[in-house]
């Protein structure tokens, strides 16, 4: 007997985008010792942490220090007093009805939508749109889920559905059965969205196929336009089909602090080998209970801060600046005469590139000639060739001064 490996592990490829990115920056700037770098490929928020936040995270620590105030283990599920704070500031203005027990306070929506994937069958078959954020199909491979990366550069059985200038950014519904279906809506690597009717088709579509839709609202925040839904249960009918991902981190910067909630109904229901329907809800609760211990607790309370007054207005302040970022890419870009989306929804602008040019090319001639970093669209999917993705992340000094530089490019 010999211990064996998990060999999904060796299926995974890809994921060294970021790491060829450094590479090459790294290499250009040992050459070129002189040149001011900007980074616009960083999928990271920079501004601080909101006061209102700080205030309440100090305060929660001091707690810790008392033997009366002290707190040991939380629920798993998180503190009360945050998920109240989620169900009434996130959800009952827009109409939904949330119980505590369907809000899941987590560490972050990247280890959820990970996660996630563990309380359904390894038979599922699951589609992504393409492009996608890693984590949904790299969880998938890891479980056992897919076969080999083909050379058209997809995981065998996954089923990719395609979103490109052609459709407009708008997945079409699968040819094929699909059981499960991830989907990021405002989307990161995109910044595009989809309307109220255009999500209700999805959410038609698993209803009336028993599918489940996992749905990534991480940039909710970042939504400027009406008829863009912040949740998916805005959708009549989604309660029974849609476990929905939100996260402190990219609206209040809790990028490095970790804080996140998933919410699920309890009336989504998936089945057991003999067509019986069983509700999600337990399921991911036993997950967390068991291999979960719970956000700690001077976060959770930093959290809450951010549905006070004081804390809506400050992080509605570091959207609005990294807004107005994203407007000053999209325009300058837009009067380049390039082909632009996103960025009025969300804080990433994807770019189509010049001249039928490769995602790795015009990835180097943004670096070679305007000292600019972006990210190769095709490292976030096979759809993604022919594209490159700029974030709204950076300073408003750097990002005018990038697209400075840009605008004199002759492209
Ligand atoms: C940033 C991001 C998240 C948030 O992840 P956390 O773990 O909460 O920081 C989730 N989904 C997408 C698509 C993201 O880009």
């Amino acid at each position: 007997m010999v211990a064996k490996i998990n060999e999904n592990y060796h299926l995974l490829k890809s994921s060294y985008i970021f790491a060829e990115i450094n590479q090459r920056v790294e290499k250009y700037q040992n050459e070129n010792p002189d040149a001011d770098i900007i980074r616009m490929g960083i999928g990271d928020v920079t501004r601080p942490l909101p006061q209102a936040v700080i205030e309440e995270f100090h305060k929660a620590v001091d707690e810790m220090a008392d033997s009366d105030t002290f707190r040991g283990y939380g629920p798993e599920q998180g503190y009360s007093f945050l998920i109240e704070d989620i169900i009434e500031n996130d959800y009952l203005p827009r109409g939904i009805e949330l119980s505590p027990d369907e809000v899941f306070i987590s560490d972050g929506a990247k280890c959820d939508t990970g996660n996630i994937q563990e309380i359904f069958d390894l038979n599922n078959v699951v589609a992504v749109t393409d492009p996608v954020y890693p984590v949904y199909v790299e969880t998938n491979v890891m479980a056992g889920r897919t076969g080999p990366m083909g050379s058209d550069g997809k995981y065998e059985k996954l089923v990719y559905l395609p979103c490109t200038a052609e459709n407009d950014f708008v997945p079409e519904l699968p040819q094929e059965d699909v059981d499960i279906i991830y989907l990021c809506f405002p989307n990161n690597p995109t910044g595009t969205t989809l309307t109220k009717e255009q999500l209700s088709k999805w959410v038609e579509y698993a209803r009336e196929n028993k599918a489940i839709i996992l749905f990534d609202a991480a940039y909710e925040a970042y939504i400027t336009e009406d008829n863009i839904p912040h949740s998916i249960y805005e959708i009549e009918g989604a309660r029974e089909v849609a476990v929905e991902f939100r996260s402190f981190s990219k609206n209040a910067g809790f990028t490095g602090t970790r804080c996140a909630y998933t919410v699920v109904p309890q009336e989504v229901k998936a089945y057991d080998k003999d067509g019986n329907a069983h509700s999600l809800n337990p399921l991911w609760n036993r997950r967390q209970t068991t291999k979960f211990n719970g956000v700690s607790y001077p976060i959770q309370k930093a959290a809450s801060a951010v549905y006070t007054p004081k804390g809506q207005k400050e992080i509605r302040e570091s959207v609005n600046y990294y807004m107005k970022n994203a407007a000053i890419i999209r325009e300058s870009l837009l009067d380049l005469g390039l082909k632009v989306y996103g960025g009025v929804n969300s804080p990433y602008i994807w770019i189509k590139t010049p001249d039928g040019m490769d995602s790795w090319k015009f990835f180097d001639l943004l670096l070679e000639k305007a000292n600019v970093v972006g990210t190769p669209g095709v490292g976030f999917g096979p759809s993604g060739e022919g594209y490159l993705r700029l974030t709204a992340f950076n300073t408003l000094e750097n990002t005018k001064q990038a697209m400075e530089r840009i605008s004199k490019l002759s492209i």
